[in-house]
């Protein structure tokens, strides 16, 4: 048996970009460790959930750790409250929220609140409370979102938005949207009154009045979800697994299907992070779990800025950190690289193209692939969907079982 490392640069593939001549970021990069490992091991390409399906990073990871997203992915609230930090439990209730400006007639004025860029810690900070049995929790988000967390006994998402979803009408009560749904829109409505005048009253609004700013005075709430119960890691696959992640979404899904921690501090989520000590950290964990995914979400963020050669040049520091770390543990570990979905510089999005990966273990296959790319690897071993994938890890690791006789 083997301990398995899948390293996820998030938001990997791409496409070709002119400012690298025509070549992808992965194609245009220097990766030597990158080059050797595939070359050496078993390559294809990776549909994360389906072909012609565009991932969320939430959806791909579960999809990856061998849930089902269409069953277990309940929406953008729940997900985007993972995405915040908080520390949330199944059954908690989430919503995607606003701060906005309304006036005394309670008319919104700006769902956005100006796009408020400051004060928004004091002011979700201020928000956190308990009406009747149920606990309130509020965090800030960048500008104007924010993430609304019930937790409580007898909650359910049936209630109504009280987001217009546009600007010079009256802020709705919630209503519930079947009998479960009474208490959720009884506390929601008394949030709402509240908040009003916690917010009112902030030292924060207080600033933007004197300065004749938009205020953020109110609350808009959309998209109510419950965080699923993910089935334990451990149970569905029979090993141990960790995670290392800055992006707290990741994070998030890894901590509720019970995997461990072992992400190490001064990572940023960003391609500023220190890559090296979350290899590092990796080999650590894998003393003690079977399985670690790390995610490096620098490349998104490259994709997302339509910026190839930062994405290229990201690609390299990751590439950089390889050699450093897992060169001497190549032949003790069954080691995955690959992107939990495409981010093409050139659509600054998500997109359904496939993900390269590789798979280098002692005494695998080896594809011959030269230059680890979107395209060399359509000469590769592997065509799969994401929920292929650990199943291919765990025998890959000799941790699967046989199928029949
Ligand atoms: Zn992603
Ligand atoms: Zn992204």
């Amino acid at each position: 048996m083997m301990k398995v490392l899948l390293i996820i640069a998030d938001g990997l593939g791409d496409r070709p970009s002119p400012v690298l001549g025509g070549k992808t970021p992965l194609e245009a990069a220097i990766k030597p460790n990158i080059d050797y490992l595939a070359k050496n091991g078993i390559t294809g390409l990776i549909d994360p959930i389906a072909p012609g399906i565009i991932p969320g990073s939430d959806t791909s990871h579960l999809t990856y750790l061998g849930y089902d997203a269409y069953k277990y992915y309940t929406g953008r609230g729940p997900f985007e409250a993972l995405g915040s930090g908080l520390k949330l439990e199944p059954g908690d209730i989430a919503f995607r929220a606003n701060f906005a400006t309304v006036d005394g007639n309670n008319i919104v004025r700006d769902r956005r609140a100006g796009r408020i860029r400051s004060g928004t810690d004091l002011l979700a900070k201020s928000l956190n409370m308990k009406i009747e049995d149920t606990d309130i929790f509020f965090k800030e988000g960048i500008e104007h979102r924010a993430a609304l967390v019930l937790r409580g006994e007898g909650l359910s998402p049936e209630v109504s938005d009280n987001d217009p979803h546009e600007e010079n009408v009256a802020v709705p009560k919630v209503v519930p949207l079947s009998k479960k749904g009474e208490k959720t829109a009884r506390i929601l409505n008394e949030f709402y009154d509240r908040s009003r005048k916690i917010l009112n009253e902030h030292e924060v609004n207080r600033e933007k009045r004197e300065k004749s700013m938009p205020e953020a005075n109110a609350i808009l709430f959309r998209g109510g979800g419950v965080v699923p119960e993910l089935p334990n890691f451990e149970i569905k696959h029979g090993i141990k697994g960790g995670y290392i992640a800055a992006v707290s979404l990741v994070a998030g899904i890894c901590r509720l299907a019970g995997m461990k921690n072992f992400t190490p501090s001064g990572v940023t989520g960003s391609t500023d992070t220190n890559v090296v000590a979350k290899l590092k950290a990796a080999v650590e964990g894998l003393k003690e779990v079977d399985f670690i995914l790390v995610n490096i979400k620098g490349t998104d963020i490259a994709g997302h800025d339509g910026n190839g050669m930062k994405k290229k040049e990201f690609i390299e520091k990751i590439d950089r950190a390889i050699g450093e770390v897992l060169m001497n543990e190549k032949d003790s570990l069954v080691i995955a690289f690959t992107g939990d979905h495409s981010t093409p510089a050139s659509l600054k999005e998500h997109s359904s193209d496939p993900v390269p990966i590789f798979i280098h273990y002692k005494g695998s296959r080896r594809d011959g692939i030269e230059n680890f790319n979107e395209m060399s690897v359509r000469g590769g071993t592997l065509r799969l969907r994401g929920n292929d994938l650990m199943n291919l890890l765990l025998s890959s690791a000799n941790m699967a079982e046989k199928f029949g006789a």
